[in-house]
């Protein structure tokens, strides 16, 4: 379970000075992490393989620089996230070889495309990263593992925006 707080994209934030790790306060380092904005659809990925059509992603990156965290909670942090991403490529890979491959009927390449594609997802649900970020066109999502994290950063945030 992660605590979430969702903010317009626009808007400035401001993180507290606290570890988003382990929660020690004033930490000496800052991580850098990149997020890619959540264009990618499923849907129009399986309705892609049925239809035979291309279909083409450009994914829109956002760096979040200066998350508070201690050198050592910071370089565990960037290798969830790069465990992460590299766990999300692979099964992606994987559930398109399949989808190709498999001698099966149309709508099932579909389907298991889809249950590949959706995994990724998942695990990062059960192995949620101390810090995490979700983005869409208006909306930033911020997932923090820790509570009291989660509580400042809504404090020093959210008063402006919900005026
Ligand atoms: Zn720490």
């Amino acid at each position: 379970m992660t605590h979430d707080i969702s903010l317009p994209t626009k808007q400035n934030f401001t993180f507290p000075s606290i570890c988003v790790v382990c929660e020690k306060p004033n930490p000496e380092s800052q991580a850098e992490l990149t997020f890619f904005e959540h264009k990618f659809s499923a849907v129009e990925a399986a309705s892609t393989i049925v239809t035979q059509t291309a279909y083409h992603v450009e994914p829109t990156s956002h760096i979040v620089k200066g998350v508070p965290a201690c050198s050592e909670c910071a370089k565990k942090l960037k290798s969830h996230h790069t465990w992460l991403t590299v766990v999300s490529y692979a099964l992606w890979l994987i559930g398109i070889a399949l989808a190709v491959f498999l001698p099966i009927e149309i709508w099932w390449k579909a389907a298991v495309l889809i249950a590949f594609l959706f995994l990724p997802g998942i695990i990062s649900v059960v192995f949620p990263p101390a810090f995490n970020a979700t983005i869409s066109k208006d909306t930033i999502t911020f997932e923090f593992a820790s509570e009291t994290f989660a509580n400042e950063f809504k404090k020093l945030n959210q008063t402006k925006s919900t005026e």
